[in-house]
């Protein structure tokens, strides 16, 4: 170990990866099973910050009367096109509501119109799935992540920032601790704990403020502890404004937003005539990249359909979605007044750790919550994540607990093995040599591999063999090339290496699936396979590499039958009829 690099170590009972929706809600509920045990959150973004629901609407998904479970479960088996996993839905679902009137008895408040009724906004189209918004527009998840927060504090639960973890340690096929350091004072942090939930968000390409952290360390780091990945080939492609990103799409296309090609025409009404633009962001963007291939861009967002009495819900009041409202209407944007250029923007992979309904992975001692886990398959209805995330960080609070109470005390970490991670860690921090690269030159090369239309939107096979080789490439040659000069940048210099990491698995997941459903479409085969839907499962070939499994959804053990698709809805290509759709039992 290098003489220089001072170890700070800190003994827990249980260790959280993550201070996002998921782990404060896996922080409270594991504080409220096991009072007095000590907890402790890790996160490499500032202490407190909440993860993305600091920057979030607040809009929340619940299931409240006179919509059932099973109304909103028939919805999510169509929305998905059959690959939902419908027992862990159902206990999502059924803890929906609890959840929400928590964080309305922490103070958080809902939209109610003036005689005193909760405001909601239905979802792409389906019967039932709606979003209740947070009163203030433009602070909700702030909010929410304060009233979590403020419940940490009185329970004592340890919250440390600007730390990044970069190595689960295991003893005996157990994970027991992490390693990683302090991306300011550069202080290596060796952390051993009795659990660890992995609550560290989703894999993505860093396009925006929304998007810079989600990066993908916890499915890097949970694969070569011995954990199961899944939905790698599902990423997010949003549509944004050209110049500067927006968030809030969610309510403008239920409220009567609609994008317009070249010549004026809302072009998704002729791709679905059933749904028109009242669809999930994967299907515009996938009508968006054929219109601009055909020469009918640029893009226009139209917003005159919207009504004024709805603009209480869509402009932001305060908060930073206020200030990136008027960043926005300095560059001359005003999207509530005029109509903008919007492009499809990929932004976060979907790709998640494979759990149990309850959290536990294949790892002892290792679980993980919110999106770390893979919730849905690359079509996503607003409000989703906020109500996902508090449910399974929830539940995994209490496995855990459950866990620990007839676990053995953790074996102390291997020293030699905990001293080797982190000279690993390290070792890029300096790096000389005129052929070193820095994070972000490594990072656009991955983007310019990933992101063309026919790789991430339109697949198809040639361009995603293409952008393989060229991702291999990087990763053989680039990666091991990168430096970085202080602390913080040795914080990008390890996002990246995920980056790389997730988009290999991305662009070989959208190779292996040969058909299109749900958010993957592949224009070279554009129906979905009458085989039925299957999950692709990340596993440990014999080099301990990543291979790909497929794995039957089990529909016929299921309550909802699989009767209809919501992709058959579109018509991009000329598409038979579904060949996987179930007949309902008699
Ligand atoms: C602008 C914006 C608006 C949104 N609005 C809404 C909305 O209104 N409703 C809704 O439902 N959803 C919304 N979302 C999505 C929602 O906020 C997120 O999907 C959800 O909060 C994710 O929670 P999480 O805990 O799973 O992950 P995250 O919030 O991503 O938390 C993961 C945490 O882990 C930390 N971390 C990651 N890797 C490491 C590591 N190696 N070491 C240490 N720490 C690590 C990260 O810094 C992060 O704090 C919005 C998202 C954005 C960006």
């Amino acid at each position: 170990m290098k003489n220089t690099l001072k170890i700070t170590r800190v003994e827990t009972d249980l260790l959280i990866l993550g201070g996002g929706s998921a782990g404060l809600w896996a922080a409270h509920r594991f504080a409220e099973c096991m009072p007095g045990r000590r907890i402790c959150i890790v996160d490499k973004g500032p202490r407190d910050w909440g993860g993305l629901m600091a920057m979030a609407g607040g809009d929340f998904e619940a299931v409240l009367p006179p919509d059932t479970v099973d109304d909103w479960l028939e919805d999510l088996v169509y929305y998905f096109d059959g690959l939902c996993d419908q027992p862990l839905m159902e206990a999502i679902l059924s803890r929906s509501a609890e959840r929400m009137r928590d964080y309305e008895r922490f103070g958080c408040e809902f939209f109610r119109t003036p005689d005193g009724n909760l405001r909601s906004v239905p979802q792409r189209g389906l019967p039932h799935v709606r979003l209740y918004p947070a009163r203030v527009k433009g602070r909700g998840g702030e909010l929410m992540a304060k009233s979590l927060v403020a419940r940490l504090k009185d329970a004592g639960v340890t919250r440390m920032g600007r730390i990044m973890l970069t190595d689960y340690l295991a003893r005996d096929g157990r994970v027991i601790g992490a390693a990683g350091f302090h991306c300011v004072s550069g202080e290596a942090y060796i952390f051993h704990a009795g659990a660890v939930i992995a609550a560290t968000g989703m894999g993505g390409w860093k396009t925006s403020y929304g998007k810079n952290t989600p990066t993908g360390e916890g499915l890097r780091m949970a694969f070569a502890a011995g954990a199961e990945l899944q939905d790698l080939e599902f990423a997010r492609v949003w549509n944004m404004p050209r110049l500067f990103a927006w968030e809030g799409q969610t309510h403008l296309f239920p409220l009567g937003a609609r994008f317009v090609n070249r010549m004026g025409e809302n072009f998704m009404s002729r791709y679905s005539p059933v749904l028109g633009p009242n669809t999930d962001p994967h299907f515009t963007t996938v009508g968006m990249a054929l219109e601009i291939r055909a020469g009918r861009g640029p893009i226009i967002f139209d917003v005159s359909p919207l009504r004024d009495e709805d603009m209480v819900l869509l402009k932001p009041q305060t908060g930073w979605q206020k200030l990136n409202y008027e960043k926005l209407c300095g560059l001359g944007l005003d999207l509530f007044k005029n109509n903008t250029e919007w492009v499809p923007q990929m932004t976060v992979s979907h790709g998640g750790i494979r759990t149990e309904i309850d959290g536990s992975t294949a790892v002892a001692g290792l679980f993980a919550a919110g999106t770390a886990r893979s919730l849905e398959p690359g079509v996503y209805a607003g409000g989703f994540a906020l109500m996902t995330t508090a449910v399974t960080g929830h539940m995994v609070g209490e496995t855990a607990a459950a866990w620990l109470r007839n676990a053995d005390a953790a074996p102390a970490p291997d020293e030699a093995e905990a001293e080797a991670l982190l000279e690993r860690a390290f070792a890029p921090l300096g790096r000389e040599g005129a052929d070193r690269l820095t994070p972000k030159q490594v990072l656009t090369g991955i983007q310019t591999a990933v992101f063309p239309h026919d790789v991430s939107i339109v697949k198809n096979g040639p361009a995603l063999e293409r952008a393989l080789a060229e991702i291999r490439r990087i990763r053989e040659e680039d990666v091991p090339r990168m430096a970085a000069a202080d602390p913080h940048y040795l914080l990008k210099l390890h996002e990246v290496v995920s980056v790389a990491f997730v988009s290999e698995l991305f662009v070989r997941a959208s190779l292996e699936r040969k058909e299109s459903r749900a958010g993957h479409f592949r224009e070279d085969f554009p129906h979905p396979d009458p085989a039925g839907p299957a999950w692709l499962l990340v596993r440990h070939g014999a080099d301990g590499r990543p291979v790909f499994a497929r794995e039957r959804v089990p529909l016929e053990k299921w309550r909802v039958p699989l009767t209809r698709c919501y992709q058959d809805n579109f018509a991009f290509v000329e598409r038979k009829a579904a060949g996987n759709v179930q007949d309902r039992p008699s």
